[in-house]
């Protein structure tokens, strides 16, 4: 019935860099069609493109540069280009975190190290 152990301690990491992210417009899978309809996924039935899948909207129709029509594996490679981008920052931030971590344990077993020291010591070492 004791919720007194709970160590609130909310620390935010500073986040000192602010990486400038890319658009993004035009690539990727476009959710919407520009006449404003949401896209859907249909799967090929053409020779050429036998079950292959894309995103078009639903008023589009053969031969319609209008409305929208993508191959969603042409969309999902930038996709996945994209995200080859941001995972690149995510190891970055990973091994910068990892370095502080060994930094901070490294000043924490000193720390230790010392207090111990003190303590042996008994305390008298004249400074108070
Ligand atoms: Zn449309």
């Amino acid at each position: 019935m004791s919720d007194l152990s709970k160590g609130s301690s909310s620390s935010q990491p500073a986040s000192s860099r602010s990486r400038t992210r890319r658009g993004g417009r035009g690539r990727g899978i476009s959710r919407y069609c520009r006449c404003g309809e949401e896209a859907v996924i249909r799967t090929s039935g053409t020779a050429k493109n036998p079950g292959r899948l894309f995103y078009c909207c639903p008023h589009g129709s053969e031969g319609d540069k209008y409305h929208l029509f993508t191959w969603t594996d042409e969309r999902i490679v930038e996709e996945v280009e994209d995200l080859k981008v941001v995972l690149r920052d995510v190891q970055d931030e990973v091994s910068d975190l990892r370095c502080e971590i060994v930094r901070v344990a490294t000043q924490l077993d000193q720390n230790k190290a010392m207090l111990e020291m003190s303590a042996k010591g008994g305390g008298c070492c004249g400074i108070l």
